[in-house]
């Protein structure tokens, strides 16, 4: 006969395996329903789509799910105490993954109470919730878990993947965009389309390598037509960024086009009048550019990106290297 404890257990686990049985059948693998987990065959996870689908099917990704599970035993476990105990209610809020339910986290945005704005080491925020709060000693994963399946603004609803930045995590050199286009959204990375491969030569015209650089956007997930995101939108992206920044603290971060260079920078001037001149944020120098898809369309504004980017090579050559 099992205690109370092996009961909640069980029950817990049988939670979780619905939560991963919605969650594959979110990402629309085929064979799978609620009631029979065991359905999905070999052959179904063989398409190369489903295949695709399951590469999505990280542990960071599932982590959340996982947090979900174990709170919504919680509260089970909460609603049980005070049914027995009225007087015994607690503050059950919890931060903003564990509020919703799977279905509802991907594609619905909720109806959240703001903290308001917070005064924090990154200056003023608006976050959303407790998660997108910074926290001292964390690591990239730690922020990267906290994004979870974000749905803190409408964004979520167009988006095919979240973007996270990437790179590496004690460069020197950072690179900030804006959002990411339909390249990034259908393959979860930064600066990978035409505009990418603009940068990485842009990277490598200063003796870099991608992979020397950390490279991320102040919104993560793709707008509808690629429109610039609402200052509503950055606002509630933005603390994750700037948490990145204070994990990776790179000597110089290099502001791409006018919505990133707005966000991290307190002004009202365009690209045109502050491109080439450094800038600060917290210490860390600032380099506004212009951003690669403009030079795209633009080709002859490459020569004064050029300049930018001698500066910015030219000052890391002062800077010592801890390494
Ligand atoms: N443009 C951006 O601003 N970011 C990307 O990741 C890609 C294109």
């Amino acid at each position: 006969m099992p205690d109370e404890s092996q009961a909640q257990d069980f029950r817990a686990l049988v939670a979780e395996v619905k939560e991963y049985l919605l969650y594959f059948k979110e990402l629309g693998v085929a064979g799978l329903n609620e009631s029979a987990g065991a359905e999905h065959s070999p052959a179904d996870l063989a398409k190369p789509a489903a295949q695709e689908r399951l590469e999505t099917f990280t542990p960071a990704r599932t982590a959340p799910l996982r947090r979900n599970a174990l709170a919504a035993e919680e509260r089970a476990r909460e609603q049980q105490r005070e049914e027995a105990s009225p007087s015994l209610s607690l503050d059950t809020s919890q931060p903003l993954g564990e509020q919703t339910d799977m279905a509802q986290r991907k594609r619905k945005t909720p109806e959240l109470e703001s903290p308001g704005p917070i005064e924090t080491l990154f200056g003023t925020i608006m976050p959303k919730d407790e998660a997108s709060l910074p926290r001292a000693d964390e690591t990239l994963e730690d922020i990267w878990n906290d994004i979870g399946e974000c749905v803190r603004c409408p964004l979520n609803e167009g988006r095919t993947h979240i973007v996270n930045s990437e790179g590496n995590r004690r460069a020197r050199l950072m690179f900030v965009g804006e959002a990411p286009g339909a390249d990034e959204d259908a393959q979860a990375r930064p600066f990978v389309g035409r505009a990418g491969q603009l940068l990485n030569k842009i990277i490598e015209a200063i003796g870099l390598r991608r992979e020397d650089v950390f490279i991320g956007n102040v919104n993560r997930c793709r707008p509808p037509q690629n429109r610039t995101p609402t200052p509503a939108e950055a606002a509630t992206c933005k603390p994750f960024l700037l948490r990145e920044i204070a994990v990776v603290r790179p000597d110089v971060i290099v502001v791409l086009g006018n919505t990133a260079m707005k966000n991290l920078l307190d002004t009202k001037e365009g690209i045109t009048k502050l491109r080439g001149q450094f800038m600060d944020y917290k210490g860390i120098k600032v380099m506004p550019t212009f951003h690669p898809a403009y030079l795209l369309r633009d080709p002859s504004k490459k020569r004064e990106t050029w300049e930018d980017m001698k500066k910015v090579r030219d000052y890391l050559k002062t800077v010592a290297s801890d390494e």
